[in-house]
């Protein structure tokens, strides 16, 4: 684990990248940070965190870091003794966390609850959507830190890497870190009600497209041809054909519109 500040004092801001070692964009959004080294107006500790998982660009060494939480001093695997090092590393901060997918090229925000931290700063960020994912916290760095996760892009992409350094910029804009404005956007808020899984296969399809309404009745994924079709209407998300081992990923209800508060006098 790699940990640096920009500025001085005791950080309650941090921006995390590299939860996951086949997720790079934040990694570049963390080194472009370190080497223009911006004058801040609040302490940021900046921390890269599965290097070795990084090093061997696979998602984990032992297990998933982001189910890990929150781990153990003398715990067996890689992982868990990582994710206690990290929770220490952020006591107190309020994190910012990239991640990136293989289902959706957009980047939106997941949180553990739809807070006033959440209510604030994620109308802020160049996010399309929102989601809140309470129901399954369980093990995830915002089960113990107040984070708020964001996915940039597909994995492995330019596109994702360039997303990671502006949604970070804009993070720490609305925190008052960095000098500046933000424009704040309508944002539809998401909450995930459960996971869509997948028999074990050769070949996977995905028929939907992310945050689009399937109704009852759809069709919307197959495995070996074997389609699965929808008993009731919901909005899928971080749902792909080979993202995951066991899941084409999960089912969300739409809450939730958030708009921008009239301007107080
Ligand atoms: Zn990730």
């Amino acid at each position: 684990m790699r940990v640096a500040q920009l500025g001085s004092g005791t950080p309650e801001l941090a921006v995390v990248a590299g939860i996951h070692g086949d997720e790079p964009c934040g990694v570049r959004a963390v080194e472009r940070l370190l080497d223009e080294r911006p004058t801040v107006e609040r302490p940021v500790k900046l921390i890269v965190a599965n290097e070795a998982a990084l090093e061997r660009r696979v998602r984990f060494v032992d297990e998933d870091l982001n189910r890990t939480f929150p781990g153990h001093p003398n715990a067996k695997t890689h992982e868990a003794q990582l994710a206690h090092r990290l929770v220490e590393e952020l006591e107190g901060c309020l994190t910012f966390s990239m991640h990136s997918t293989q289902s959706h090229a957009d980047p939106f925000a997941i949180v553990n609850g739809v807070s006033e931290t959440a209510k604030e700063l994620v109308p802020q960020l160049p996010v399309a959507a929102m989601v809140e994912t309470s129901q399954f916290a369980e093990g995830r760095l915002f089960s113990k830190i107040n984070t708020i996760e964001v996915e940039c892009g597909l994995q492995g992409s330019e596109t994702a890497a360039q997303n990671a350094d502006r949604l970070t910029r804009t993070f720490l804009t609305a925190v008052g870190a960095l000098p500046g404005d933000t424009v704040c956007r309508e944002l539809p808020v998401y909450q995930l009600t459960d996971v869509i899984n997948k028999q074990r296969a050769d070949t996977y399809e995905v028929f939907v497209d992310n945050f689009t309404r399937v109704d009852a009745g759809d069709p919307f994924a197959a495995a070996d041809g074997d389609t699965q079709v929808a008993n009731e209407p919901f909005y899928p998300v971080l749902m792909s054909p080979n993202g995951y081992r066991d899941v084409f990923g999960y089912a969300a209800d739409k809450l939730d519109i958030l708009t921008t508060p009239p301007a107080a006098d």
